[in-house]
């Protein structure tokens, strides 16, 4: 495709024609994508009426007929049989926490003290799963097994069939100096990564307790932090694997079990931040029941939004570019609608104005381009894992995932820069891009594109940026990606995240440079190859 250019007037008036001109036959429709058009699907899906489109929820219904609607007077083609029908259904579960029948039992000879749910044990449901297991208790430390610090809570014991009860966070945690990497978290900051070695050591149950002597808050305090979380529903694909058990303890209930064995919270954290060698403390003659109910648990029906357009190249069609972003958000609660005008009605709207634009193109990409809007992305990209599980064309045709996850702010990655006003308005050009796969030509190719719309780009492949959306599902399959994002702010999973806060001519920009890289690599002779990154 040939490139027409303007004489060489260098008026500053003229400067917007020449960028326009710059643009190849076929990307023609790039001006098409406005801040008008997008304000208008994003006010919709941000609007009151749709409550905050939590999955398999009435608002987020309303928003999926929205979606399929739009990709049908766009002129969309279905991987469906079916005409016009967008939806890939798919079943998730949905329960709550029944708080008063869950609870936390300590058994001494014939003596039994029990802790309701929220008095003196923390529960924060993660599964739709029920639990009721008794079982020997064995408290291990900090729960870390970490043989690249040389360093193991389990040395010596049998941790399975039995409840493992250990210390939140990690050794020296405030040692400038520790092998832990300093006073910065290491991995194994992190429970999640704790039940997975708890559950390599075979343990059947978790319990956590406060690291008493860093002066965090007790779990008193953490309780009512957490109330409007701990009781809203969760939503999980139907899984055959259950996780973990857990329970917080608070310091009085943990004190309470292990009384009979002279130890203290504070001796035995301070014995391991001074020796660094685990040494794991079996509690003889003891067992705890943990008891997990859950109510209202069923199994309903949701989708993403799938729709492509075919490409103009009779070989090349069949490889394609996929460009998502999600549409659910976090619903309603005692707080309010949760809008989710940025996260992620701003990247909803962007793909949809992206599929409009492509589906107009006088002269097609080579290769075809899909768009899926992703259901259940708050509950941990359900929608996207759905889908590389179940892909609708093999992954290997996919050239690259383009993830469109919160476009419209000002914000920053780090939480401390979340209240730098002056940092968030010299942000009010600058657009975070995370390329993987192939990120060199990732990168040239926005680098190119980017000389016809001007944004301020910052490539970011840190462990922020990885994460926290759909790419990462499709990362994990070897599909090149790039996440857009513009940054963490103050109305991030709040009510607040609203209408008036999007930044609407950021927002044009950022859609009008993903219609023009997408269509740069659809028509790219070789198909991008993904090569792993070395990790330092
Ligand atoms: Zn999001
Ligand atoms: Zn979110």
């Amino acid at each position: 495709l040939k490139k027409t250019r303007m004489p060489h007037l260098l008026s500053f008036f003229v400067l917007a024609i020449l960028l326009i001109s710059q643009i190849t036959l076929g990307q023609d429709k790039v001006t098409s994508i406005t801040k008008q058009g997008l304000r208008e699907h994003l006010q919709f899906l941000a609007s009151d009426e749709l409550e905050g489109r939590r999955t398999t929820e009435h608002g987020f219904d309303v928003a999926s007929q929205y979606l399929a609607s739009k990709f049908e007077q766009y002129g969309l083609k279905s991987f469906n049989t079916t005409a016009a029908n967008y939806f890939e259904t798919f079943d998730v579960m949905k329960g709550e926490g029944d708080f008063e029948n869950t609870y936390f039992e300590i058994i001494s000879d014939n003596q039994k003290a029990q802790f309701k749910a929220n008095h003196g044990v923390l529960f924060f449901p993660r599964s739709t799963d029920s639990f009721d297991i008794t079982a020997p208790i064995v408290f291990v430390g900090y729960g870390i097994t970490a043989p690249e610090y040389n360093y193991d809570d389990y040395s010596g014991v049998d941790a399975s069939g039995k409840v493992v009860l250990m210390f939140n966070h990690e050794p020296q945690e405030k040692d400038s100096t520790s092998i832990f990497n300093g006073s910065k978290p290491t991995r194994y900051f992190n429970p999640m990564v704790k039940a997975d070695i708890a559950r390599q050591h075979g343990a059947i149950g978790m319990l956590v307790v406060r690291d008493p002597n860093n002066g965090h808050p007790p779990i008193e305090v953490t309780m009512q932090r957490y109330t409007r979380y701990l009781t809203k529903p969760i939503i999980q694909l139907p899984k055959d694997e259950k996780p973990l058990p857990t329970f917080y303890l608070s310091d009085s209930t943990a004190t309470e079990l292990l009384k009979s064995e002279g130890i203290s919270l504070s001796g035995y954290q301070a014995q391991l931040d001074k020796k660094l060698k685990g040494s794991p403390i079996e509690l003889k003659g003891k067992k705890v029941t943990m008891h997990i109910a859950m109510k209202n648990v069923q199994k309903l029906p949701t989708r993403n939004i799938v729709g492509y357009v075919e490409g103009s190249d009779p070989n090349l069609k069949d490889e394609f570019i996929i460009i998502g972003a999600h549409y659910d958000h976090l619903g309603k609660d005692q707080a309010g609608i949760y809008h989710g005008a940025d996260d992620d009605a701003s990247g909803t709207s962007g793909v949809l104005e992206l599929a409009r634009a492509f589906a107009q193109t006088s002269e097609k990409p080579k290769r075809s381009i899909i768009f899926i809007l992703f259901a259940g992305e708050e509950e941990g990209a359900l929608g996207s894992l759905y889908y590389t599980d179940h892909p609708l064309i093999p992954l290997d045709k996919v050239n690259v995932m383009f993830q469109l996850d919160m476009i419209g702010r000002n914000g920053g990655v780090s939480y401390t820069e979340l209240n730098d006003s002056l940092l968030n308005q010299k942000r009010a050009n600058t657009l975070m891009l995370y390329c993987a796969g192939d990120p060199k030509t990732l990168q040239e190719t926005f680098d190119k594109e980017n000389k016809k719309i001007g944004l301020d780009l910052v490539y970011n492949n840190g462990p922020e940026m990885s994460g926290g959306s759909d790419h990462a599902s499709f990362e994990a399959k070897k599909v090149p990606v790039t996440f857009f994002f513009t940054g963490f702010h103050r109305d991030y999973h709040e009510t607040t995240d609203t209408v008036d806060k999007i930044n609407f001519d950021k927002m044009e920009k950022i859609v009008r440079l993903a219609y023009l890289v997408a269509y740069d690599l659809a028509n790219r002779p070789e198909k991008l190859k993904f090569q792993v990154v070395p990790t330092k």
